[in-house]
C-alpha cells in the first residue's frame, strides 16, 4: 500500500546548520505519528517540508501522489489551505477576533458565506465541549480552551492531515491530556492523519507510531513505512 505521506531523502540547512541530513519516511492514511527528538533535531523542519511551508534542499515529498515538492509556493499554499491543517504551541488565534470568529477564518479563505462558515464553527465548538465560549476573545479563554479553538480552526476545512508541532507544549498536564484527548478523538472520528510533535513520552504513547529525530535522521528502529 502507498503511504499518504511519502518523503524521500530530505535535506535541508540553514547556512552551515544543516537541519535535516536525509531522512525518509512513509506516513499511511488515518495514522497517528509522534515526532519526538532533542531540541535542535530538526523536528519543526521535517513538519515543514512534509507540509510545503519549507522546500528541502533536496529530496521530495508526495502527499496522496502530488509531488508537494514540485509544486510552486502558490500551490503550495494552496494545498495548505484547502488539504492541511495547522496547530502550534501557541494557538496563534487572532486576538482581536472572537472565538468563533476565529474558527471560521479558513472557511472564508475558501470562499464560504459567512453565516454557513458560523454554523460550522458553532458545531466545532459544540463538539469541543467550548459552546459557551463562542463570543470571547483568545485573551479571555484559559490556555485549554485556547487550543482546543485553535484545533478546531485546524480541522473545520476537513483538512487530510493535521500538522501539530508541540500542541500541548504550553499547558499544564491536566489541561494538556484535556486538549489531547479531545484532538485525538476529532482525528481518529474523521480518518484524518495526525503528525505531531511532543516532547512528552505520555502525549506520544496515545501515537500509533512514535519516530525519533536525531541530528536530522530518523532513530534506526523508525525506519518502517517506506513503501
Ligand atoms: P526542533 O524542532 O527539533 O527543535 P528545528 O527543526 O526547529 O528543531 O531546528 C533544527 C536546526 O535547524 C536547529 O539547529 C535550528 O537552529 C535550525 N533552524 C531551524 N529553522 C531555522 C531557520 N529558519 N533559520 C536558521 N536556522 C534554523
Ligand atoms: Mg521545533
Amino acid at each position: 500500500m502507498t503511504a499518504l505521506i511519502q518523503a524521500r531523502g530530505l535535506r535541508k540547512s540553514f547556512g552551515s546548520t544543516d537541519a535535516l541530513r536525509g531522512i525518509d519516511l512513509g506516513i499511511q492514511q488515518g495514522e497517528v505519528v509522534a515526532v519526538m527528538g532533542p531540541s535542535g533535531s530538526g523536528k519543526s523542519t521535517l513538519l515543514h517540508c512534509l507540509a510545503g511551508v519549507v522546500l528541502p534542499d533536496s529530496g521530495t515529498v508526495s502527499v496522496g501522489g502530488t509531488v508537494v515538492t514540485a509544486l510552486s509556493e502558490a500551490h503550495r499554499s494552496k494545498l495548505r489551505l484547502t488539504q492541511f491543517g495547522f496547530v502550534f504551541q501557541f494557538g496563534q488565534l487572532l486576538p482581536d477576533l472572537t472565538a468563533v470568529d476565529n474558527i471560521t477564518i479558513p472557511l472564508l479563505l475558501a470562499g464560504m458565506k459567512r453565516r454557513q462558515a458560523l454554523t460550522a464553527a458553532h458545531g466545532w465548538l459544540d463538539r469541543l465541549g467550548l459552546a459557551a465560549a463562542a463570543d470571547q476573545l483568545p485573551g479571555e479563554l484559559s490556555g485549554g480552551e485556547a487550543q482546543r479553538v485553535a484545533i478546531a480552526r485546524a480541522l473545520v476545512t476537513r483538512p487530510s492531515v493535521l500538522f501539530a508541532d508541540e500542541p500541548t507544549g504550553s499547558l499544564d498536564s491536566l489541561a494538556a491530556e484535556n486538549v489531547l484527548v479531545a484532538m485525538l478523538e476529532l482525528v481518529r472520528g474523521s480518518g484524518t492523519t495526525l503528525v505531531m510533535i511532543t516532547h512528552d513520552p505520555r502525549t506520544a504513547a496515545y501515537a500509533d507510531r512514535e519516530i525519533i529525530v536525531r541530528d536530522g535522521q530518523l532513530a534506526a528502529t523508525d525506519r518502517v513505512g517506506i513503501a
